[in-house]
């Protein structure tokens, strides 16, 4: 069965498929969706835009990426604080690695009382 990417109707092989909100687009059209506002870290939306080359998200995370999100796996979430004492890393080099995930929606932010914990995308 073939597929038509829901933006710009062009026809998509299979593996370029890439799935949004349950829609199926192109790659270009993927980029331009999730392409962040201009506020935003030109670092992070750089390394979202190469990670979109890849075909697992997971697989294109540096390690550092990568303990963050095993640690939240584990613990479910956690707030900055203990994030920065428990991976050995500093609140910038954090914050940069959440906006680099934040980007790939791996992980996001959520509010509790007034402090604000770390939490995985789809949790
Ligand atoms: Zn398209």
């Amino acid at each position: 069965m073939p597929y038509s990417c829901a933006k710009c109707n062009k026809q998509i092989e299979k593996q370029q498929r890439y799935e949004h909100q349950g829609k199926l687009f192109c790659e270009d059209c993927y980029i331009d969706i999730l392409s962040p506002p201009k506020a935003c870290d030109p670092w992070a939306v750089h390394s979202a835009q190469t990670f979109l080359k890849g075909k697992d998200k997971l697989a294109a995370l540096t390690p550092l990426q990568l303990k963050l999100v095993n640690y939240l796996r584990q613990k479910g979430e956690a707030t900055l604080e203990e994030l920065i004492e428990n991976l050995n890393l500093t609140e910038e080099e954090l914050r940069r690695e959440f906006a680099v995930l934040r980007h790939m929606e791996i992980l996001r932010a959520t509010k509790k009382g007034d402090k604000i914990f770390y939490i995985l995308f789809y949790s």
